[in-house]
Parts: structure tokens; sequence; C-alpha cells
């Protein structure tokens, strides 16, 4: 299958974090996941991925373009982020939102298209049917997320990038996203998401990247990445790795 998005080598420095060397690739159809501790870089990984934080070298190719190169409105139109957090500073409702998911497609901000079908039916396709006229700060956790991602699809970006997918949600609603996601790759999507939660990164991953401080130390597959000794090295401690009885895929048990 054909890569649409690569890094080559990419580093980064905060004052007290160096990310290094990263290279990271996805194609049609994956749904890649980037695990590792909190603060092992997952978040700065896909920020500089979409261009909202600039490399200290290496590389970022989407569809072949470079990055650095490349337009906002050729990004807006490639890829979509859905960030770890998003708190609107005004009381925006559930179709203002996702209509700003669509902002490259238009003359501006106050020339909006009001496309009314088509956020009906991302809303579907994200299981929130009749939520358009509702407040975004009014909803629950999981469902805020899913209105995110409805904006994704509105944005209708053949990449679409999460971060920390499941964040705060109960794992019914985790499930809930990931499996909207998963068939989401199955219709034509590529997804790169950054998990915390590794159990659902290996059922739902083609691929995985493991990051510690801020270094790629191990990648591939959920079965050749998730072993005991790998899990070790990456959070420092110890756990039993299972393999799933009915799905079989490993399974970390604390
Ligand atoms: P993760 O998403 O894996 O939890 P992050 O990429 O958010 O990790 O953070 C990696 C490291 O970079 C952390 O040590 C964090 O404190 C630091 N960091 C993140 N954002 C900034 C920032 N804006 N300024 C300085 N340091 C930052
Ligand atoms: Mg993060």
């Amino acid at each position: 299958m054909k890569t649409i998005l690569e890094t080559k080598n990419i580093c980064f420095e905060y004052e007290n974090f160096k990310l290094k060397n990263i290279n990271i690739s996805l194609k049609h159809g994956d749904f890649v996941g980037i695990i590792g501790p909190n603060g092992s870089g997952k978040s700065t990984t896909l920020k500089l991925i979409t261009k909202l934080i600039k490399p200290k070298s290496g590389k970022v190719f989407i569809f072949g373009k470079n990055l650095e190169k490349a337009s906002r409105s050729f990004i807006a139109s490639k890829v979509s982020f859905v960030r770890q957090e998003f708190n609107p500073t005004f009381e925006f409702k559930v179709k203002d939102i996702i209509e700003l998911g669509a902002i490259h497609i238009k003359k501006s901000f106050f020339n909006t298209v009001n496309d009314s079908s088509k956020i009906k039916k991302c809303l579907a396709m994200v299981e929130l049917t009749g939520y358009e006229n509702r407040y975004f700060s009014t909803l629950s956790g999981g469902e805020q997320r899913r209105v995110l991602i409805a904006r994704s699809l509105f944005q209708e970006t053949p990449i679409i990038i999460v971060d920390e997918l499941t964040a705060h949600l109960d794992i019914s609603h985790a499930i809930q996203i990931v499996e909207i996601l998963k068939k989401l790759t199955e219709s034509g999507k590529s997804i790169l998401a950054a998990f915390h939660n590794i159990n659902i990164a290996s059922k739902y991953c083609n691929y995985l990247y493991a990051l510690k401080d801020g270094e790629l130390i191990f990648q591939g597959t959920p079965k050749d990445v998730i072993n005991k000794e790998n899990i070790k090295k990456l959070y420092n401690k110890e756990f039993y790795i299972l393999n799933h009885p009915v799905y079989n895929y490993p399974v970390v048990t604390v």
C-alpha cells in the first residue's frame, strides 16, 4: 500500500525535553498507534506532523509534499487533527464546531456554507444523530470526542490524527469511539492515534510505535511490540502479558 504520511528523522526540543529522530509512516487504510508513558513525546510528535510546531531538523511528507512548503489549506485538505484538549472559549453549538472543520474550503469564517445535510451525515457516522443544536459544553466527554471526529469527517481529509483517543472515557465509550474509527479505516481513511490504553491499541491498531523519553524504541505489529521484555523497558515495570483468548492479541495485565 502507498505511504501517504512519512516523517524523516524529525527532531524537536523544548527546554527540558528532546524528541529524537522520529521516523513514522502511515499507509492508506492504516490504523497506526503511538504508545508510551506520559511525557514520552506522543503529543509533540502529533503536533509536528500537523505543523502546529516546526521540527528543529528532519522532514514531514504528506502525500509526498514536504510539510515545510505546504500551505495551511493543503494541510487542512489532507489532515485533520482531533487534539487532546479542546475547550472552546465561546458557547458553540455542535453544528458550528463541525462546520469549523471545513474553514479551509471556504472563503472566510463568516461565509460558511450551511450544509446541514452533510452535518447530519457526519453526526450519524459517530452515532450522534440529532445533536446538531446541542451546546458543545453540555456534552459528555465521549460525546465531545465524537463531535470532534464528526468535524474531521466534515473536513473530508484522508488522514485523521487523534491525540489520546480514549482519555477520560469509560471502557464502553472508549471502545465505541475506537470502533467508529476502525470502521473509517475500512472505508479508506488512514488514522494515526496516540493511546494511553495499550490494550485498546493492541486490539485495534495494525501497527504500533512505542515512544520513551522522546525516542522510538520499538515498532511493529502489536504482537511484535507488546511482550514482557518490551513493556518492562517502556514503562520501567514488570507486567504479565497474556494472549486474548478470543481475539488473539497481546493483553497487558495489572
Ligand atoms: P505525551 O503526549 O507523550 O504525554 P508530550 O509530547 O505532551 O508527551 O510532552 C513531552 C515532554 O515535553 C514533556 O516532558 C512535557 O513536559 C514537555 N512539553 C510539552 N509541551 C511543552 C511546552 N509547550 N513547553 C515546554 N515543554 C513542553
Ligand atoms: Mg499527550
